[in-house]
Parts: C-alpha cells; sequence; structure tokens
C-alpha cells in the first residue's frame, strides 16, 4: 500500500510533465531535467517531490518566486488518493496493472480540461492498459460503435455543420467498445450522454457556459467507463439484464 502511493505520486509528477509537454509542443527528452517555465532555472532535487515541495515553498518557484498552477500538486494528490483507494480494494498482483490504467484515465482528464485536447499516446497507454484487464467486447458492442461513429458524422456534416466530438472520443468509445461487453457498453454510453447533458444543462442554467461553448467531453466517458466498471454488472442485474 506504501509502496503504491509513493510509486503513484512519484508517477503523478511525471504525468504533470508529460501533459505540459506533450501539450505545448516540448520535447519529452530535452531538455532532459525539470526546469521552472518562468525562469528557465533548472529544478534541484528537493523541488522535485510531489505535493510536499509545492507546500515547502508555499506554491511558489524557489528561484523566481512564480506562482507554480495549483494543476501540479492536485493532480499528484488525485493520484495518491486513486493508489489508497485501489490499494484498499486490490493486493499487489492485480493492483499495479489497475493503477496504471487510472493514471491513463487522470492524465486523459487533466488534459482535456486543461488544454480541450488529448495526446494520442495518452489515448494509447489508456487502450493498452486496458489489455491486462482483459477485452470483453463483443461484434454487438463495435457494431453499436459503428453506428455512433456514422451518426455523430452524419449529425455534423448536415445538422450541426462543425465538429461536434472529437477524434480522441470517438477514440475512446471505440476502445470501451473492445474492453465492455454489449450490454455493458451501452450503459456505459447511456451514462456518458446522459452525464454530459446533465452537466451541459447545469452549466447553462448557471450561465456558466453559452449555447456554443464547447464543454470537455472526455472526463464525461471515463466517469462512465468507471462506474459501469465497478457497478455496471449491478445495475444490469438489477434492471433484469
Ligand atoms: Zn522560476
Amino acid at each position: 500500500m506504501l509502496a503504491a502511493v509513493v510509486i503513484s505520486a512519484i508517477a503523478g509528477s511525471f504525468f504533470n510533465m508529460l501533459i505540459y509537454r506533450l501539450n505545448n509542443g516540448v520535447s519529452l527528452f530535452r531538455p532532459a531535467y525539470s526546469i521552472c517555465p518562468q525562469c528557465h532555472e533548472r529544478l534541484h532535487w528537493f523541488e522535485l517531490l510531489p505535493v510536499l515541495s509545492f507546500l515547502r515553498q508555499r506554491g511558489v518557484c524557489a528561484s523566481c518566486g512564480a506562482r507554480i498552477p495549483r494543476r501540479y500538486p492536485a493532480l499528484e494528490l488525485v493520484f495518491i488518493l486513486t493508489a489508497l483507494v485501489l490499494g484498499a480494494q486490490y493486493a499487489p498482483p492485480q493492483l499495479w496493472p489497475r493503477l496504471v490504467l487510472f493514471w491513463f484515465v487522470w492524465a486523459l482528464v487533466f488534459s482535456d480540461i486543461l488544454y480541450q485536447e488529448i495526446p494520442y499516446s495518452f489515448s494509447a497507454g489508456f487502450g493498452l492498459a486496458l489489455l491486462p484487464q482483459g477485452l470483453h467486447g463483443t461484434p454487438a458492442s463495435l457494431a453499436v460503435w459503428l453506428f455512433l461513429f456514422l451518426l455523430i458524422k452524419t449529425l455534423e456534416k448536415f445538422y450541426y455543420k462543425k465538429p461536434v466530438l472529437g477524434g480522441a472520443d470517438l477514440l475512446l468509445f471505440f476502445l470501451l467498445a473492445l474492453y465492455f461487453p454489449l450490454a455493458k457498453y451501452v450503459l456505459a454510453l447511456y451514462l456518458t450522454f446522459g452525464l454530459g447533458l446533465l452537466a451541459a444543462l447545469t452549466l447553462l442554467a448557471l450561465r456558466k457556459a453559452g449555447r456554443g461553448s464547447l464543454i470537455p467531453f472526455t472526463p464525461f466517458i471515463l466517469l462512465a467507463f468507471t462506474l459501469t466498471e465497478y457497478w455496471g454488472g449491478v445495475w444490469l442485474k438489477f434492471y433484469g439484464f
């Protein structure tokens, strides 16, 4: 459990770097060390401790005093909480692949919220992390995905006249079609669009979003994935599937 928490915190710090560099077009290898984006000063080891460095430095760069965005310790904290939740549920052999899977879930969510864009390496990482969990998709789930894909493409072409769902979201739906058998897949889609619609209506009501504003959709897909993964079986049984 302690190992899972420590490794998750370090992974959180590493994924922060990946999210920043992949979305800003910075090379992953140059510079090979971490710098402050403000003063370009190389970070010392004591500035690289997940969460702790942020607290010790009161949220500012030790060299130039520039504010460190809260999203860095936030992602590290989320990684630590994920390790605690999964560590309480799974023993080490099953724990590690689960943990890696949810690292990628968070990387996709943060990337979409912060940059409205998803690097394909994160989608690929999520797909690869699904493999050890076993692919339970059937031709029927893939047929549903294909129907959804064509429906959205048709709506985009003839009705909205602009892209509605990003390629990364359609790819995630495809990966879930490989992973979930039909009933769970349909449930996951239902939850995705239900939660997305609910959030859109709430934001409209609170006047936080206009009709034309783009709401990051990936978090809803992944929330639906998590709900279906953990409680889908129970719900489907309850409704007699
Ligand atoms: Zn600095």
